[in-house]
């Protein structure tokens, strides 16, 4: 556990309590985005000195810059386990990634309502994008897919890698072969996977895989679009501008392939170096440790909040053995938990915990409206998430927090509606 500590910047912060004093904070909003690995600043910090343009210099400066550019690609394939003849695209994040994919797919998306707004807009607004109703199973929802598949011709399944509000993720090696069957791609929101999960692109069948590296313990500003090249070389550029072409006329231009096709304008070097340098460290984690530790935290939060009569709340059931845990594909869930609180609003309960106890969550609806108004009708909720120097004492704060908050109620009240504290 303190090697895990020790990996990261910015623990042991000191915040201040509304009722006086201190307490060391507690982050439990990882999902939404997580602090920088200590090798990844000290890169960046490395880095900075030599910062100059990229591809457009003979000067030495330059001409690293270009080197480090281009290795931070090669990186982060191989994170991805991405095949010899897939591309990488750096874009801002995800959102970014998949609004690229979306504009370049040519034909039909399906997608699922359970969603972040991501994966979910995009879509909508080619004019291409189908919804399916998850079912409340695993294996209900594939075959809901396959059957939306068999209905009509389509050309991408997207789909999310793990819900950012419940943690809970499809077998995704058999959502690839069910879309491969029916002629479809499969492109993956990997925003909330991958700071959890390994993902082996070429292992797994998909075929696009869009990341964030805040998400990933990286700095704001820069994730990725991993994938297969030829729509990404057919489709409109994402911007228009230098470095993205080929050769211009007065007329227009002619533009150059992917990954220059879809990066016009001066790269972002810190952030494609940063995303790369945290791909190595998390790639050099043990795995199945790091998945361990995890799942012991997930399941001491939520033995917890049962305890307080707190149930998390899920998309899918347990009973799915007929087709969730076929060709050795299981229902996984990563450590993300979701929740109400019966008496209390979410962001009353949040405000709570940041104000009284110096603890971080979020809540809200989480870009995922559809979801949430499934899980919960009109209301918010709270999300805690896990992260690489998330220990046991985290979890027990939060969860001697919502006890307190159960059995005493806040010891001031908190009026939300301008964020004002009134003892
Ligand atoms: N998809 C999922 C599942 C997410 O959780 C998020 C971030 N909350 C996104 C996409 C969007 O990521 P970004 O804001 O970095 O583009």
């Amino acid at each position: 556990q303190h090697a895990a500590q020790s990996l990261l910047v910015g623990t042991g912060t000191e915040v201040p309590l509304v009722q006086g004093g201190s307490t060391d904070y507690v982050n439990l909003d990882y999902a939404a985005s997580a602090p920088a690995l200590r090798e990844v600043a000290e890169h960046v910090a490395a880095l900075l000195p030599l910062y100059s343009s990229i591809h457009r210099g003979a000067g030495y400066l330059s001409q690293v810059c270009t080197e480090v550019y281009e290795a931070a690609r090669t990186t982060v394939a191989a994170f991805v386990g991405a095949r010899a003849d897939d591309v990488v695209i750096f874009t801002r994040n995800t959102t970014d990634s998949l609004n690229l994919l979306a504009r370049s797919v040519p034909g039909d998306t399906v997608v699922l309502d359970i969603e972040h707004h991501a994966n979910f807009l995009p879509w909508l607004g080619t004019g291409g994008g189908r919804t399916v109703v998850a079912e409340p199973t695993v294996g209900a929802t594939l075959a809901a897919l396959e059957a939306e598949l068999r209905r009509t011709t389509a050309a991408l399944v997207a789909v999310t890698g793990a819900s950012n509000v419940t943690g809970e993720s499809l077998p995704l090696r058999r959502v690839a072969e069910i879309a491969h069957r029916h002629g479809a791609r499969l492109a993956v929101d990997g925003a909330q996977l991958l700071p959890h999960r390994r993902v082996d692109l070429a292992a797994t069948g998909i075929d696009y895989l869009a990341v964030s590296g805040h998400k990933l313990y990286a700095p704001y500003g820069a994730g990725a679009l991993i994938g297969r090249r030829d729509w990404l070389d057919a489709a409109e550029p994402h911007l228009a501008g230098g470095g993205a072409v080929r050769a211009v006329t007065v007329d227009g231009a002619t533009w150059t392939d992917s990954p220059a096709r879809h990066e016009a304008g001066s790269p972002n070097l810190i952030g494609a170096a940063a995303l790369a340098k945290a791909c190595q460290v998390l790639g050099a984690l043990p795995e199945a440790q790091q998945e361990a530790r995890e799942a012991a935290l997930l399941q001491r939060l939520r033995t917890g909040l049962a305890e307080l009569g707190i149930e998390p709340l899920r998309i899918w059931g347990q009973e799915d053995d007929e087709t969730g845990g076929a060709a050795g594909e299981t229902e996984d869930t990563v450590a993300i938990v979701t929740f109400t609180v019966p008496g209390w609003t979410a962001e009353e309960v949040a405000t709570y915990l940041s104000a009284e106890h110096g603890i971080g969550v979020r809540d809200g609806r989480f870009c995922a409206h559809p979801l949430l108004r499934r899980l919960t009708g009109a209301a918010t909720a709270i999300r805690a998430s896990v992260g690489l120097d998330t220990d046991e004492r985290a979890i027990d704060r939060l969860l001697g927090a919502l006890a307190a908050l159960l059995t005493d109620g806040p010891r001031w009240t908190y009026a939300t509606a301008d964020g004002a504290v009134v003892p």
